[in-house]
C-alpha cells in the first residue's frame, strides 16, 4: 500500500483496520499500534488543524478524525470496557458467578433522597437509633457512610442496609461510575411543604435507574402537615399510593417523634419483596462497591465498602479502584470488629495502601501481587484519562497565542477524604473566567501535603490546595524555601473564590478606547520645522497634548495612530484646550490636514475586570 504523504511526512496507511486505544491515549500510543513515527502523526494532525505533542492525550473525536484521514478505524475503548478487559487478563469478572439457584437472598440497599430540609438526615438518624441491634450491641454509632438495621417483619428478623449520605450526589456519582448500589429509594417529602424541585429530581433519578420508590411523608408531627396533599401531588409524577389503587407505598413518618419508622422499614421490605428478587452468590470471591473513602490519622486509608457478593474476610487480598492491600480489619458501624461481611453488609476496611474513591468497585483476588498489578494499571489509566479531560484542545487559530503564552494555572489538590477532593476539583473545573486562561489539576490525592507534592509543584506554575489537611513539616520548609503557593481551606466556596481571583489575575489586561474630544479644522498653517498645524476649534470634550488622535475627513478615518504633539493657544504651549476654544494642533510629521477635517482624540485605558 502506498504511503500517503501528509505535509511531506509518510504514514503507514491502514485499510480501515481497527485500532483499539484507551481513552486518553496519545499519538505515541497510536504510533506504536500502527507502526508509525509519532512525529509523523503530530504533523498529520497539525495539518488537520490540531496542535498536540506526541505524548499528550488526544480526545476521541480528534483520534477518529486522524484515523479517518490515514485509513485506520480508531476505536476508543470506554473505561468500563477497558476495566473489564483488564480483569479478564487476570481471569476475573465483576458480577455474580454460578447458578442462580445457589444464590442466597440478601437485604435491600436503600438510599434516602428528597428536597433539602425535608428531613433526610434526621430520618437516617432516627432509623439508625431505633435499631434493635444497636441497643443490644451498646456500641456508639459512627458515621461510616452506610449502616444496617434489623427489623421484624412477619415474625422474621430482616436486615436493611442504608446508605448514610443523603442527597442525590452520591446516588448519581455512583451511577455515573457504573456502580449500581441502590435497590430502593426512600423519597422524603415534608408534609408541611410538598413536592419541591429536588423531590422531582430525586424521583427522576430513581425512575431513570428503574429503582422502586417508597415515599416517606415526613414531619407529620408539624402543624399544617398535610400528608394527603403529598399523595395527591405525587400522582402527577406517576407515584400513586397503594390506598389510591397504585403500587407505591406511602408511609407517614416523623423523624422527630420517630412515629412511623417501623412502618417505613416494613414498607421497604414489602416493596423489595414485591418488586425485586434480591439475591447474591455468597460463596464466590467477594466483590462490591466503595461507599466512602478517607484517610484516618491512626489507621491510614480506610474505606467503607458494600459487599455485593461473596463474603469478605480479614486477610483477603483486595483491590478497590486503584487502591489495594490486605484486609487488616473489618469494622461495622458501631466500631465492632467483624470476622467477615456477607452480601449487602457495609463494612469499614482497614489495610489498603491508598484511599479509593466512592463508587469504585472492589474485588478480592488470590494474591497480593494480582491486586497490586490491577491497581497499578488502573492508576495509570486514571492518570491518562484525567490528563485527557483536563487539557483543552488547541486549534490552529489559537496556536500562535498558545505558543506565545501558556496561561494555565496548575493545581495540586490534597484533602481529607476522596469525596471532598473530588467535589472541590469538580467545582473548580467549572470556573470559567475566559478562554485565555485555563485551570488544570495536575495531581490530587487524599492525605497531608507531602514533600513529593511540593517537588511536583516546583516543576510548574502550581498552587497547592489543602482541604482540611496541612503540609508536613519538611514539605512546609521546602514550600517556604522555594516560594510555592500553598493554601489551606475548609470551605469549598472560599477555595473557588480565591482560585477564580487567581485566574483573573492571570488574564492579560484588556484595554478600551475612551473618547476625549473632537476639534474641527478651520485653517491650516504651515510652520517651519514643525510642519502643518491645524488651526481648530474644539467641538466636544477636551483636546490634550500627547493624547492619541485620528483624523476624520468626510466621515472617513484618514489617519489613525496619531499623537497630539503640539498644542497651542495663541503663542502659548498648553496641555489642554476645552470645548468652544480655538487652538493650534500639531500632529507631528503627519501633514495631510485639510480644512473641515475633524481631529478626534482618545485615550486607551485598562478595562476593569468584572
Ligand atoms: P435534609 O436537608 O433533608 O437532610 O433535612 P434535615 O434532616 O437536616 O432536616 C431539616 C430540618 O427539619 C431540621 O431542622 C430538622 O430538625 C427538621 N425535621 C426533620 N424531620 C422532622 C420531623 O419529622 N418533624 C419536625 N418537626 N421537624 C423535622
Amino acid at each position: 500500500m502506498a504511503a500517503p504523504s501528509m505535509g511531506g511526512v509518510s504514514l503507514p496507511r491502514g485499510n480501515g483496520q481497527v485500532v483499539r486505544l484507551p481513552r486518553g491515549a496519545s499519538l505515541t500510543d497510536l504510533a506504536e499500534r500502527i507502526g508509525a513515527q509519532p512525529a509523523a502523526l503530530v504533523t498529520a494532525l497539525f495539518h488537520l488543524g490540531e496542535m498536540v505533542t506526541a505524548t499528550q492525550s488526544v480526545n476521541e473525536d480528534t483520534l477518529q478524525l486522524l484515523g479517518a484521514e490515514i485509513g485506520w478505524d480508531i476505536q476508543v475503548v470506554s473505561p468500563e470496557d477497558e476495566d473489564r478487559e483488564l480483569l479478564e487478563t487476570f481471569d476475573l469478572t465483576f458480577g455474580d458467578e454460578g447458578d442462580e439457584d445457589d444464590w442466597v437472598a440478601r437485604p435491600p440497599v436503600v438510599t434516602v433522597m428528597g428536597h433539602v430540609d425535608h428531613g433526610k438526615t434526621k430520618l437516617l438518624d432516627a432509623i439508625r437509633n431505633t435499631n434493635v441491634v444497636a441497643r443490644e450491641a451498646g456500641g456508639i454509632t459512627q458515621h461510616i457512610g452506610a449502616y444496617q438495621v434489623v427489623t421484624e417483619l412477619e415474625g422474621e428478623e430482616r436486615p436493611i442496609t442504608f446508605i448514610d449520605t443523603p442527597g442525590h450526589e452520591s446516588f448519581t456519582a455512583m451511577r455515573a461510575r457504573g456502580a449500581k448500589v441502590t435497590d430502593i429509594v426512600v423519597l422524603v417529602v415534608a408534609a408541611d411543604d410538598g413536592v419541591m424541585p429536588q423531590t422531582v429530581e430525586a424521583l427522576n433519578h430513581a425512575q431513570a435507574a428503574a429503582v422502586p420508590i417508597v415515599v416517606a411523608v415526613n414531619k407529620v408531627d408539624k402543624e399544617g402537615a398535610n400528608p394527603a396533599k403529598i399523595r395527591q401531588q405525587l400522582t402527577e409524577y406517576g407515584l400513586v399510593a397503594e390506598e389510591y389503587g397504585g403500587d407505591t407505598m406511602f408511609v407517614d413518618v416523623s423523624a422527630t417523634t420517630r412515629q412511623g419508622i417501623d412502618d417505613l422499614l416494613a414498607a421497604i421490605l414489602l416493596t423489595a419483596d414485591a418488586s425485586l428478587d434480591l439475591r447474591a452468590n455468597a460463596e464466590q470471591d467477594p466483590q462490591g462497591v466503595v461507599i466512602e473513602g478517607k484517610l484516618d490519622k491512626g489507621r491510614g486509608p480506610v474505606a467503607t465498602v458494600l459487599v455485593q457478593r461473596g463474603t469478605l474476610r480479614v486477610g483477603d487480598s483486595i483491590v478497590a479502584g486503584d487502591a489495594y492491600g490486605r484486609v487488616r480489619s473489618l469494622l461495622d458501624e458501631y466500631g465492632n470488629k467483624l470476622k467477615e461481611a456477607s452480601p449487602a453488609r457495609p463494612v469499614q476496611v482497614v489495610g489498603l495502601t491508598s484511599v479509593p474513591r466512592a463508587g469504585d468497585t472492589f474485588l478480592v483476588v488470590e494474591e497480593d501481587r494480582v491486586a497490586r498489578q490491577i491497581a497499578d494499571r488502573r492508576q495509570a489509566r486514571i492518570r491518562n484519562a484525567q490528563n485527557a479531560s483536563m487539557r483543552k484542545r488547541i486549534s490552529l487559530e489559537d496556536l500562535d497565542a498558545a505558543l506565545k503564552e501558556n496561561r494555565q494555572l496548575n493545581l495540586i489538590i490534597k484533602g481529607d477524604n476522596s469525596g471532598t477532593v473530588e467535589a472541590l476539583e469538580e467545582a473548580l473545573m467549572k470556573i470559567e473566567v475566559s478562554d485565555d486562561v485555563s485551570l488544570r489539576v495536575i495531581h490530587r490525592g487524599v492525605g497531608s501535603i507531602t514533600k513529593s507534592d511540593i517537588d511536583l509543584a516546583l516543576a510548574d506554575d502550581v498552587i497547592v490546595l489543602g482541604f482540611n489537611v496541612r503540609a508536613e513539616g519538611q514539605a512546609t520548609e521546602l514550600a517556604n524555601r522555594e516560594g510555592i503557593d500553598v493554601r489551606y481551606y475548609s470551605v469549598i466556596y472560599q477555595a473557588i473564590e480565591e482560585i477564580e481571583a487567581a485566574l483573573k489575575g492571570m488574564l492579560k489586561p484588556e484595554y478600551e478606547e475612551v473618547a476625549l474630544g473632537t476639534a474641527e479644522v478651520r485653517e491650516v498653517f504651515r510652520v517651519p520645522r514643525i510642519g502643518n498645524v491645524a488651526g481648530s476649534i474644539v467641538r466636544s470634550g477636551t483636546i490634550n497634548r500627547n493624547s492619541k488622535a485620528r483624523l476624520v475627513r468626510d466621515g472617513v478615518v484618514v489617519a489613525d495612530n496619531l499623537t497630539v504633539e503640539s498644542l497651542r493657544r495663541f503663542k502659548d504651549d498648553v496641555t489642554e484646550v476645552r470645548e468652544g476654544y480655538e487652538c493650534g494642533i500639531g500632529l507631528g510629521s503627519f501633514n495631510d490636514i485639510k480644512v473641515e477635517d475633524v481631529i478626534e482624540t482618545f485615550e486607551v485605558r485598562e478595562k476593569p475586570r468584572t
